[in-house]
């Protein structure tokens, strides 16, 4: 069997071995050739921050941005799978920006795998003017086999975050809105808030924020990268 590397276009040769077809495994076509797949980096679960899931050794687990988030009594938790270096940024050049949307893809097995569905999935949306430009939101594109709500809404009236620096993010006014159809399907859930990229972490705590205000019971982030 063969097909191409999405990242790279290389030919991946596929060997069914009989070791493989005897231990009953479910044939999966590759996406990524091996080079590939060593491009982008999985964050090591035992040593990363805990509440953020940034990449490294810490003290007491958890790294600077976090220790302040604690001290302003901001507790939230996120997982992220992958390391934010060169290759997943160029990925994200490409898939969100250039709009590659076959590049999804590569990362939504890492998705099905972790979310179960005891909780509520929720995606931070995009705008009208992005969701027009790109055709798609990014984020949901991680999540085609999963069964999410779309309870979030960007507040349209407020400016767009790529153009603000750290500061004017981390002091940003509420992004989001609730999406009046989903208003009981929240309450007292444990929701996962599910994002491409953890930078500073507003975001994330802006739905969380909102979600947990609305009657949510727990909410926590998860992300492609960190
Ligand atoms: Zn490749
Ligand atoms: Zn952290």
């Amino acid at each position: 069997m063969t097909n191409r590397c999405l990242w790279c276009n290389k030919t991946i040769n596929n060997e069914l071995t009989l070791s493989f077809i005897l231990s009953l495994k479910k044939y999966q076509d590759e996406i990524l050739c091996s080079e590939c797949l060593c491009l982008f980096k999985k964050i090591d679960n035992n040593l990363c921050c805990y509440m953020c899931g940034r990449n490294g050794k810490f003290e007491l687990n958890k790294c600077l941005d976090c220790s302040r988030w604690e001290l302003m009594g901001d507790t939230l938790i996120n997982h992220s799978f992958f390391q934010y270096n060169k290759p997943m940024k160029d990925y994200m050049q490409k898939y969100k920006f250039n709009g590659d949307y076959r590049l999804r893809k590569i990362f939504c097995k890492y998705f099905e795998q972790y979310l179960n569905p005891d909780r509520i999935i929720i995606p931070i949306p995009v705008s009208n003017k992005t969701f027009k430009q790109r055709g798609f939101n990014q984020v949901e594109g991680f999540l085609e086999n999963i069964d999410y709500l779309r309870a979030l809404l960007v507040n349209e009236d407020k400016k767009t975050q790529s153009h603000l620096n750290r500061k004017g993010r981390i002091s940003m006014k509420q992004p989001f809105k609730l999406n009046d159809s989903f208003k009981n399907d929240i309450i007292d859930k444990s929701i996962i808030i599910v994002d491409d990229i953890y930078t500073t972490g507003t975001t994330i705590r802006h739905a969380g924020k909102l979600l947990m205000e609305n009657g949510a019971k727990t909410v926590q982030g998860l992300t492609l990268a960190r």
